[in-house]
């Protein structure tokens, strides 16, 4: 059996996957087993931020392969001591709890919200609402899918978690009309990702902090693909000018090993105490260790000046493809939409070229790696070029 019979015989099929068998990989190239090269347009869902095998972020997490690997959170370690730090340095957040993806780091912000209202309004008061958006995507758990607004994921797994309420995107009037005495925070993506790379207006960001403060209502900034520098700032509310009180991050903030984080600011990072959340893996030595490498290189300003400036370079060079109909996005997460075209029919021709690509609805999204260089951009897009005619 080759590996794809043998992985299809074994792994369950919750995804279409294109009939390549990755092996390796070397800075913004992925290889597959017969040596066949891709210029990585995706990586790993915007995970792997510094590309493959970044010299310091692989010593690192080797080096704690080899010193202590996991201890249960009964224990300290100073590798999450000192990611802990550096992470709430450059976010700007009080304190951190770990978890080991985006939608765990969810689930702990629906909690901490939760329990933020219990305890300062009483159990009676039930005020447990959390308001997302339309469109949105918060993870695949029960509690993250009911969260998540789009019909199509509100199927099959009856009974869903209550307590969810969706309001319009960009709005301001529906998520006035949603809001009432119940309801703890509203929590949104700055930029939608899986909803189609699709960033809120300024005005209506503004209108959600002020409604919330009002009402001592929390806001939760779910930056777990819009986090870590992929906006060409370390926090996509940065570009926005706001700082939430929760923030949650995962995908790229380890470089490519499993990791979630749940940020919380002064007024909310005393909510969960002793017995109140946990994580067997959580705050991982060897997860701590690839966080800690990413933060000392994407929490840099020279680093993110360097993303805000490919990202013009890119979005040029995409707008003048003549099959493109817009550019849309935030630093390097791009979204495009084609004019005639299918963006799926183009990603699967894209990867027998020597490309990976993603879309996100019915357009093509582009989260490279945060350190592609201008020279893989116009290889990757020339490659695309040729396939768009
Ligand atoms: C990917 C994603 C999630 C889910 O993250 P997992 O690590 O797959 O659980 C949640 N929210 C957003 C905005 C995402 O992009």
């Amino acid at each position: 059996m080759n590996t794809i019979e043998k992985f299809n015989s074994h792994v369950m099929a919750t995804y279409g996957r294109y009939d390549v068998v990755m092996e390796k990989g070397n800075g913004r190239t992925a290889i597959d087993e017969n040596g066949k090269e891709y210029i990585d347009f995706g990586s790993g869902i915007g995970t792997n931020s510094l590309g493959y095998c970044d010299e310091e972020w692989a010593d690192a997490v080797c080096a704690q392969a080899r010193a202590v690997q996991h201890t249960s959170n009964y224990y300290y370690t100073k590798v999450q001591a000192d990611f802990a730090e550096k992470l709430c340095g450059v976010s700007g957040y009080d304190k951190v709890f770990f978890g080991n993806s985006g939608a765990e780091a969810n689930e702990c912000a629906i909690k901490l919200a939760r329990k933020y209202s219990f305890d300062k309004y009483g159990k009676d008061a039930e005020r447990y609402k959390i308001i997302t958006l339309k469109n949105s995507f918060h993870g695949r758990t029960l509690t993250t899918l009911s969260a998540t607004g789009q019909d199509v994921f509100h199927n099959y797994f009856f009974p869903f978690t209550q307590g969810f309420d969706f309001a319009e995107a960009n709005n301001i009037d529906d998520l006035k009309a949603k809001i009432d005495d119940k309801t703890c925070a509203v929590m949104f993506e700055f930029v939608q990702g899986e909803g189609g790379v699709i960033p809120l207006d300024k005005e209506f960001v503004e209108a959600i902090f002020e409604m919330c403060a009002e009402k001592d209502i929390l806001t939760i900034a779910d930056e777990v693909q819009t986090g870590a520098g992929r906006t060409g700032r370390f926090l996509a509310s940065q570009n926005y000018g706001v700082k939430p009180d929760i923030t949650t991050m995962a995908k790229g903030l380890a470089g490519g090993v499993p990791i979630g984080a749940c940020l919380a600011s002064e007024k909310c990072a005393g909510v969960l105490v002793k017995g109140t959340h946990g994580s067997t893996f959580g705050g991982n030595p060897l997860a701590c260790a690839g966080g800690l490498a990413v933060l000392n290189k994407v929490g840099d300003d020279g680093f993110l000046a360097q993303v805000r400036e490919k990202s013009e370079y890119f979005r040029e060079k995409l707008a003048q493809i003549p099959e493109v109909e817009s550019v849309d996005g935030l630093g390097l997460m791009i979204g495009v939409r084609l004019k005639s075209k299918k963006a799926a029919d183009i990603c699967k021709v894209a990867v027998d070229n020597g490309l990976l690509l993603l879309t996100a609805k019915d357009k093509l999204r582009f989260l490279p790696p945060l350190n592609i260089t201008k020279e893989e951009i116009d290889k990757g897009i020339d490659i695309l070029s040729q396939l768009l005619k």
